[in-house]
């Protein structure tokens, strides 16, 4: 599941990665390249932070849901096995299942 997202740097136009939770209203971090300080709102007049605060409230919405699933499985899970048996289940992987 991916759980950062792309932000153009204003000044440099370098790319990096942040993690989606982070990237919400007030949040602000330095570019890795110039290090300008970015600041992150969703009304920013910078289209390169509009596009990032987008992105990052879809992956949090994608997160939130895929982490509800896999609570519950796990819950489940641990209740019927004791949490040990987990490693006999390898086998299965489902991380194929992204579009
Ligand atoms: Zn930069």
């Amino acid at each position: 599941m991916e759980d950062s997202v792309q932000i153009r740097c204003t000044r440099c136009k370098n790319v990096f990665r942040d993690r989606a939770k982070r990237l919400q209203n007030g949040y602000s971090r330095q570019c890795p390249s110039c290090e300008i300080v970015l600041f992150f709102d969703e009304d920013s007049h910078d289209a390169n932070i509009k596009r990032a605060m987008r992105s990052a409230r879809r992956a949090r919405k994608e997160l939130r849901e895929s982490e509800g699933v896999s609570t519950r499985q796990t819950t489940a899970a641990s209740r019927r096995y004791g949490g040990r048996s987990a490693s006999s289940s390898r086998g299965t992987e489902d991380d194929d299942g992204d579009d």
